[in-house]
């Protein structure tokens, strides 16, 4: 039995932003990739503004959806996202650039956990995908880049948008596919990025597309 290609995606939108094109190369060569997202889960933190632009359900839904048209398997790890996370009763993180700054206390056990979870789900001969999570990425990121650290299995660190400054450019017919897929995480486009056509355009600087004005960092 041949192994899986698995794709950790630490929100519900991660995979299909940062690797949609591998999703879709997986699929289009006859297999079907396994997208793994860890925080999806519903909070007691009602949440607002920058903690939740959409509920849990609602973006598990959008994922749904997204996985679904790529024709990629699905598992929900269920755990909650930082910026609901909280320790009796107080939300974890401050404020929103608290999620880019130091691992709190109450989430030194993270990895572990996940791990733990991991280990369950990845069989052996799978290779998994995992966000790159360097310095100043979403707090969540780096959690499951250090949990996969835990997993004995052949793993490729993936730039995870938005935060690594760029993926590997990939061809304009390759290109269309994964926005359309993307543009599904219709609350988080709008939320982020004000409406759908920002985020595609957002994209497609990410890949490196020389007729939009890339981010410079
Ligand atoms: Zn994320």
């Amino acid at each position: 039995m041949s192994g899986r290609e698995v794709f950790l995606s630490p929100h519900p939108d991660d995979a299909v932003w940062s690797c949609g094109i591998e999703l879709l190369g997986v699929a289009a060569a006859g297999a079907r990739p396994l997208v793994v997202t860890v925080f999806d889960g519903d909070a007691a933190l009602p949440g607002e503004g920058w903690r939740r632009v959409a509920t849990p359900a609602l973006r598990r839904a959008e994922n749904a959806a997204a996985l679904a048209q790529i024709g990629a398997d699905a598992l929900s790890l269920g755990l909650v996202d930082a910026a609901l996370r909280t320790v009796g009763g107080a939300p974890i993180y401050a404020d929103a650039q608290a999620l880019r700054g130091p691992l709190a206390t109450a989430d030194r056990a993270l990895p572990v956990v996940i791990a733990a979870r991991l280990a369950a789900v990845v069989h052996a001969g799978d290779r998994l995908h995992v966000p790159a999570g360097g310095a100043g990425a979403h707090v969540d990121h780096r959690v499951v880049r250090l949990a996969a650290a835990g997993i004995a299995a052949p793993q490729r660190h993936y730039p995870d948008f938005p935060y690594a400054p760029r993926r590997h450019p990939a061809a304009a017919d390759a290109v269309e596919p994964w926005i359309a897929a993307a543009a599904l995480y219709r609350s988080q486009a709008v939320g982020l990025f004000g409406n759908r056509a920002a985020l595609a355009a957002a994209l497609r600087a990410w890949n490196g597309d020389s007729d939009v004005t890339a981010p410079r960092r």
